[in-house]
C-alpha cells in the first residue's frame, strides 16, 4: 500500500508487471548480449495503450496522469532497463515537449503516431561540447525564407536510429542576442529531412537493447511551422522537458533496484552455505532490510514529485532530488544485492540477471543531469535567498 496510489494505479501495475514477466523476462537477455534493438517487442507495448499515455484522447493518448505512466516505466525496470528507457524516453522526452509547447497543428500531425508505438520520437540536447552545459549547443539553424536550415550533430541520442524512430526534437543556436549571448530555439526535425542521417552507437556498457545513437544533421532544411514554441526560447523548453524527463529515470532507478531486491531476497533465502540459508545471516538481513528501507523512500520521494506535476505545483527540484536519490538508491541496492549473489551475479543468468541490473544502473546517476549537477541545483535552491 502507498498513500499516494488510486485503484488505477495498482490496476497499471498488475498489467505492466504481468506483461513483463510473460514477454519481456523471457527474451530480452538475448537481445541484450547481442545489442540488438527488439522492435517487435517494443511495438508490442502498445498492447498496454503505453505509448504518449499521457497525451489526450484526441491525440491518440490515454489521458493518463504522469503517476501511472512512472509506474509503468517502474514496474518495466523491474524487469529490464533497456525497453523502460526506451519507453520512458519517448513518453517524457518525445510525446512531453510536443504536448507542452507544440501548436495544435503540431499536436495533430505529431501525436497520434507517436500515441501507438508505430514511431518513436526522440530529444536531441548533446553534443559533443554540450553535455552538462547546454549553452555549449554549437548546432546552428539559420533562418532562411520559410524556414530554416540546420548544421551540426547530437550525441547519445535515445531512440534516435532504429526503423521505428521517426525523428526528433533537437535545440539549435539562432544567434547572438543584443546582450552578446547565445539564443537557443528547438525545432522538430524529421528523419525524412535531407541532410538528416543517424548511426547506432554500439558496444555500449548498459542498455545494450536501446538504440542510442549519433545524429548528423548538414544542410537540413525544415519548414517554419517545424519551430517548437517560441524563437529564443529553446534552452528553456528542453530544461523544462528535462523536469518531467527526471521522474521517469527515477523511476527506472526504482523498478531497477526493486527488481534487484527481489533477485537478492529469492536467492539469500535458496542459497545455502555453513548448513543454512544466507538469508539467516545477520549480516545479509540486515543488507535486506536497509534495501528495502531505501526503496521505500525513494518511492515515496518519487510519487510526491509525481503527485506535485499532476496537480498543477511547482516540481523540479523534487524532481531533481527524486532523480538523485533513486539513481542512488538504483546503485546501492544493485551493489549490494550482487554482493549477496557472490559469485554467482558476474554471469549473465536469464532467471537472475542481476549482472545485467548491475550494469545497467549507472547510466542513471548521469544521463539527464549527473548526480553533481542535481546536487548544484538542489543546493542553489535552498541557498539561494
Ligand atoms: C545511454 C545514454 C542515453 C542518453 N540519451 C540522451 C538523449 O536521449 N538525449 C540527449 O540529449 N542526451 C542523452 N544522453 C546524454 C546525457 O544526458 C549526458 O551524458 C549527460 O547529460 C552528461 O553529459 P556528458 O556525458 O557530456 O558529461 P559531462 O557534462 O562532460 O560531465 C562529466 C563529469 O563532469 C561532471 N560535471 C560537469 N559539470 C559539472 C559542474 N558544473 N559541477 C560539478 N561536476 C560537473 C559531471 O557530473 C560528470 O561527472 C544520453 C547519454 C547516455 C550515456
Amino acid at each position: 500500500m502507498n498513500a499516494f496510489l488510486k485503484e488505477k494505479h495498482h490496476k497499471i501495475r498488475e498489467e505492466v508487471r504481468s506483461f513483463a514477466e510473460k514477454n519481456i523476462k523471457p527474451v530480452i537477455g538475448e537481445y541484450e548480449a547481442n545489442e540488438k534493438f527488439p522492435e517487435d517487442l517494443i511495438r508490442s507495448l502498445d498492447e498496454l495503450n503505453l505509448f504518449g499515455m499521457q497525451a489526450p484522447e484526441k491525440y491518440g493518448g490515454q489521458n493518463s496522469d504522469y503517476l501511472s505512466f512512472i509506474i509503468a516505466v517502474e514496474e518495466l525496470a523491474r524487469i529490464d532497463s533497456s525497453v523502460a528507457a526506451t519507453l520512458a524516453a519517448h513518453n517524457s522526452l518525445g510525446v512531453g515537449p510536443i504536448m507542452e509547447f507544440g501548436t495544435e497543428e503540431q499536436k495533430e500531425k505529431f501525436l497520434p503516431s507517436l500515441c501507438t508505438g508505430e514511431k518513436l520520437w526522440a530529444f536531441g540536447l548533446t553534443e559533443e561540447n554540450a553535455g552538462s552545459d547546454a549553452q555549449g549547443v554549437e548546432t546552428k539553424a539559420e533562418e532562411k525564407e520559410n524556414g530554416w536550415v540546420i548544421n551540426g550533430h547530437k550525441k547519445y541520442i535515445t531512440n534516435v536510429a532504429s526503423k521505428i524512430s521517426t525523428g526528433m526534437s533537437l535545440v539549435a543556436q539562432t544567434g547572438i542576442r543584443d546582450n552578446g549571448k547565445k539564443e537557443f530555439t528547438t525545432f522538430l526535425v524529421s528523419k525524412e529531412t535531407n541532410g538528416y542521417t543517424t548511426e547506432y552507437m554500439k558496444n555500449k556498457l548498459l542498455w545494450r537493447a536501446a538504440d542510442n545513437g549519433m545524429v548528423y544533421l548538414k544542410n537540413c532544411k525544415i519548414p517554419k511551422e517545424n519551430q517548437l514554441g517560441e524563437r529564443g526560447q529553446g534552452i528553456k523548453i528542453m530544461l523544462k522537458t528535462i523536469d518531467s524527463g527526471r521522474l521517469s529515470i527515477a523511476a527506472m532507478g526504482l523498478g531497477l533496484a526493486q527488481g534487484a531486491f527481489e533477485m537478492a531476497v529469492d536467492f539469500a533465502k535458496k542459497r545455502k552455505q555453513f548448513g543454512k540459508a544466507i538469508a539467516e545471516f545477520q549480516a545479509n538481513a540486515f543488507k535486506i532490510a536497509e534495501m528495502a528501507t531505501k526503496i521505500e523512500n525513494a518511492r515515496n520521494t518519487l510519487y510526491n514529485a509525481c503527485w506535485l506535476k499532476d496537480n498543477g505545483q511547482p516540481f523540479g527540484i523534487k524532481s531533481a532530488m527524486a532523480k538523485y536519490y533513486a539513481s542512488e538508491v538504483a546503485s546501492e541496492v544493485a551493489s549490494e544485492a550482487l554482493q549477496i549473489f557472490g559469485g554467482a551475479g558476474f554471469f549473465r543468468d536469464d532467471e537472475y540477471p542481476i549482472e545485467r541490473f548491475f550494469r545497467d544502473q549507472r547510466l542513471l546517476s548521469i544521463g539527464e543531469g549527473t548526480s553533481e549537477v542535481l546536487k548544484t541545483v538542489i543546493s542553489r535552491s535552498i541557498l539561494k535567498d
